[in-house]
């Protein structure tokens, strides 16, 4: 894709998140991601010895987030969903999110319960 495309796609992905270049899901910026999977921003790793990493370094052009859905996903939680899907749980995945909905109070403690309206 060239790069023209790109900055078009991000932009517009930014666009429809309301100018939030953070995952939908766990809000985490692309800093974070690469963080979580052990990478400083610059794509070097964070402690490389302890994994054998000492030659790898993430290539800017690997994607830590797509902004090409409807709203912008990280690697994180796309590998999370596919895991869920894999083991057969999008059933209960789907229930969860209608439970974390309509019934909250139920889930937790009242001390995390939402404010009374
Ligand atoms: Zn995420």
């Amino acid at each position: 894709m060239a790069m023209e495309e790109r900055f078009h796609e991000y932009f517009a992905a930014l666009d429809r998140s309301g100018d939030a270049d953070n995952c939908f899901l766990c809000r985490r910026s692309p800093a974070e991601v690469k963080r979580f999977f052990g990478f400083y921003e610059d794509g070097t790793p964070i402690d490389p010895e302890p994994f054998g990493l000492e030659d790898v370094v993430l290539a800017p052009t690997v994607d830590v987030m797509s902004y090409k859905g409807a709203r912008p996903v990280c690697a994180v939680c796309q590998l999370s969903f596919e895991s869920i899907c894999l083991a057969g749980d999008k059933p209960a995945m789907l229930e969860l999110q209608h439970q974390m909905e309509h019934e909250r109070d139920r889930l937790w403690p009242d001390h995390l319960r939402a404010p009374e309206s």
